[in-house]
């Protein structure tokens, strides 16, 4: 309980000030984030439909037979040669989605606090690695250090670093650019899991990786934003036969083409990855994302530490989510692979039961919620009194229209956290520590904030 009034200072002394308003960027909040359809763009009618990663595609079929979809979405994402994160920036009005953080330095800027909230939550560790998963155009964190700085005093005697996991050398490039203004260096030592370090504005140092594997452990503070939806899926359907795996094929009837088609047996998949009281008919599972929570909650529960993830997601109902997108519109995804984003709900049941319990899981918990109880009404109304820009005044509300509006983002986005069990030791010891109300009340933004 003593914790509450620190953090309502906190709040106060952050959300309160009028400093920095981030300039009105590239884009503005009318491009569609990746769930509607708001502008139709123009880029989908150039490419061919031909892609060097279909040809690609078709090769591997045509040589080991149908693939599965976590190897189609692996290959058209990730490939390092053609894959589609790997040599272009897709967020943004001109791209093919934009984000919350790209929408609005609102989010971040809650998010930051977030942070240091869980830092002095967990005892004011005297070092901090901020670790953030696909850091997409920096954007985010980025935000997130003007908070750490506008906190210095609280932050003076903390080590603090960033730690970056990001596949894409071009959006890698872009993330340099944001938070060192292009002060960077390769690393040189061929056996570091470094691939580039700088120093950001403010003087801390960052680190980029392509691994969570290859981050150094120790006390940190994780962060997934639309990483998760972007992991491979495994697709299966219920026939009269059993569980089926989904998988891609060359359509027989138009050679330059691709389409789902269900394996004749069952495979190791069907086995290892449906539960046994699934009720549903179609399924999606991503074990890459269990594998991932499963690291980060090893991580967390022998080094301290918290993880906030969030995303597009459900909590283990959703039937068939996979999807693509180009240009802010809904595209099929399995046409001109590799030119368009591909993407799946995350299944946040299954992410909580691959915990295994090592640490408590919060939510998942509505964008609009969470950003209500972080104070984003709060934030909102000093930016606006500190600016008599119009346009500023527009962008800022249609940008928390956007992030809080339960029709666009609000509703369909969620947060979602592990916190290690000792967080919660000097909470009421009778209560489930895994998940229940009366520990996200100790969290920020999982519980209402008092000092309303
Ligand atoms: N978090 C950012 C960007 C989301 S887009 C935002 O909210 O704006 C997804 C990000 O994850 C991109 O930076 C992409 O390059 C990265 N990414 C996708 N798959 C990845 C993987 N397997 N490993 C590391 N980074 C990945």
């Amino acid at each position: 309980m003593a914790r509450l009034p620190t953090r309502r200072a906190l709040l106060a002394a952050v959300l309160g000030v009028s400093w920095q308003q981030r300039l009105l960027g590239h884009h503005g909040v009318a491009a569609a984030w990746r769930r509607r359809c708001f502008s139709a763009g123009s880029k989908a009618e150039d490419s061919s439909r031909v892609t060097p990663m279909l040809k690609h595609l078709m090769f591997k079929i045509k040589s080991t037979g149908p693939i599965t979809v976590a190897e189609y979405m692996r290959e058209v994402l990730t490939n390092p040669v053609k894959g589609y994160y790997i040599h272009h920036d897709m967020l943004g009005e001109r791209g093919d989605f934009v984000t919350s953080p790209e929408i609005s330095q609102i989010f971040g800027e809650l998010i930051g606090i977030w942070y240091v909230s869980e830092w002095m939550a967990t005892g004011k560790p005297k070092t901090l690695q901020l670790v953030e998963l696909g850091p997409g155009r920096g954007t985010l964190t980025d935000d997130i250090l003007r908070v750490f700085n506008q906190l210095g005093s609280l932050l003076n005697k903390c080590d603090i670093s960033i730690h970056l996991v990001e596949v894409s050398p071009k959006l890698s490039e872009i993330q340099a650019l944001t938070l060192t203004g292009g002060k960077i260096q390769p690393e040189l030592d061929v056996t570091s899991p470094v691939y580039m370090k700088g120093i950001s504005k403010a003087g801390i140092p960052i680190f980029w990786y392509r691994e969570l594997q290859d981050v150094p452990q120790g006390t940190s503070f994780y962060l997934a934003h639309e990483f998760f939806d972007a992991l491979p899926i495994h697709k299966f359907q219920r026939t009269e036969r059993g569980w089926r795996e989904v998988l891609i094929d060359i359509d027989p009837e138009a050679p330059d083409q691709l389409r789902f088609v269900l394996a004749p047996s069952a495979t190791p998949a069907t086995e290892n990855f449906i539960q046994s009281k699934e009720v549903r008919d179609h399924v999606e599972v991503c074990p890459d994302a269990g594998i991932l929570i499963q690291r980060l909650a090893c991580r967390i529960q022998e080094d301290g530490g918290a993880a906030l993830i969030a995303d597009y997601g459900h909590n283990g109902n959703k039937t068939d989510t996979f999807r693509s997108f180009r240009s802010h519109e809904l595209h099929d995804a399995l046409i001109a692979p590799g030119t368009a984003d591909l993407t799946a709900d995350v299944d946040f049941s299954y992410l909580r039961i691959m915990t295994q319990g090592r640490v408590a899981t919060l939510g998942p918990l509505k964008q609009h919620e969470f950003l209500k109880n972080m104070g984003i009404d709060v934030r909102l109304q000093v930016l606006l009194q500190n600016s008599s820009d119009k346009a500023m005044h527009k962008h800022l509300l249609q940008g928390y229209d956007m992030l809080m509006n339960p029709k666009k983002m609000g509703d369909r986005f969620h947060f979602f956290a592990l916190l290690p069990h000792q967080r919660f030791a000097h909470s009421d010891q009778k209560v489930d520590l895994r998940h229940s109300k009366a520990l996200s009340a100790t969290v920020a933004g999982f519980g209402e904030l008092v000092w309303k």
